[in-house]
């Protein structure tokens, strides 16, 4: 059956954070899609109109590291949003315990994941809910960020379903401590976290609450010290920690290169005003130091 006289449904992709996603048909271009049918729920009518406002605003947001939106309609009460099809994700990647990631590897996937976020900062565009399986990889090896702007447009997604505790392990320090005034520093502690998933192959700091995710983030790189982060006592849930020493770095990624730790820490900044960003970090040693990132066409995918 088509839906707004053009897709021909195929089965069921999975359960997202906003609803069920489809494998589609775009009968106009032969091209697969996948729709996102997301259910507005009992929101006031104008809600739907803004977000159908903001959604055309994505659609603008076309880059080689940005997951397409190709068309986004109402039927049946619900909203569907149209994308390019991808045939995988990272976290499949980092799980598959028969892909070998080498030190090439792993810079390309963190490149284009700073490219992607670098071209939507610099349109004022906060992805908000960085994770390795919002990292989308194409038939021929690009990466691409998905649901961008999603977060901002339809709330926290991790407030509204309870189901996504997986975002927490990727929540930088002063949305845990209930910043209201956050910015794209958010997204790059979210790409650090992914970056050190892609050296060890397990999430990072797997925090089970939000406070043992600070606890978790405290026992990393130490409790922050005023000095370290001005602002931090004025944020909304801010409470005084008893003070935890940070290990060398070096301990907890014993297989890292000197450039790779180094641009890990600026993203790990706990200041997200002395956070890098992600123009800075794409200009960090660490992409111009050997090796050279792996051509896309060349990573490792699983089957
Ligand atoms: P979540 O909100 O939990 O991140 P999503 O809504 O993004 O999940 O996706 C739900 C399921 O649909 C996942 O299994 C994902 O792999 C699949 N999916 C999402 N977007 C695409 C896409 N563009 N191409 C192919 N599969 C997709």
């Amino acid at each position: 059956k088509k839906v707004a006289d053009r897709y021909l449904k195929r089965e069921v992709l999975g359960e997202g954070t906003y609803g069920v996603v489809y494998k589609a048909i775009d009968t106009k271009t032969n091209q697969t899609v996948a729709i996102k049918k997301i259910r507005l729920g009992k929101q006031k009518e104008g809600v739907n109109f803004t977000a159908l406002r903001e959604i055309k605003l994505l659609k603008e947001l076309t880059d080689p590291n940005i997951i397409a939106l190709i068309d986004a309609f109402p039927h049946k009460g619900n909203l569907h949003l149209v994308f390019e099809f991808m045939e995988s994700d990272l976290e499949a990647v980092i799980r598959d315990r028969n892909i070998v990631l080498s030190p090439a590897d792993t810079k390309s996937y963190l490149q284009m994941t700073l490219k992607a976020l670098a071209f939507c900062h610099k349109k004022w565009v906060l992805h908000r809910d960085m994770k390795p399986n919002n990292l989308l990889l194409a038939a021929d090896g690009q990466l691409k960020l998905g649901d961008f702007g999603l977060a901002r447009i339809f709330g926290s997604p991790d407030r509204r379903f309870t189901h996504q505790v997986f975002a927490r392990w990727y929540r930088a320090p002063e949305l845990l401590f209930g910043t209201k005034q956050y910015g794209p520093a958010v997204d790059i502690w979210g790409a650090a976290c992914v970056f050190a998933e892609l050296l060890l192959r397990r999430p990072f700091l797997q925090g089970s609450s939000d406070i043992d995710q600070l606890g978790k983030i405290f026992a990393a790189f130490g409790t922050p010290k005023p000095a370290q982060w001005p602002d931090m006592i004025y944020l909304p849930d801010y409470v005084e920690y008893q003070y935890v020493p940070a290990p060398p770095l070096r301990t907890l990624f014993p297989m890292a290169s000197d450039d790779a730790l180094d641009l890990l820490s600026k993203m790990f900044a706990y200041d997200p005003k002395a956070r890098i960003s992600a123009q800075q970090a794409l200009e960090h040693r660490y992409f111009t130091s050997h090796p050279t990132a792996t051509n896309p066409a060349s990573l490792p995918r699983p089957p």
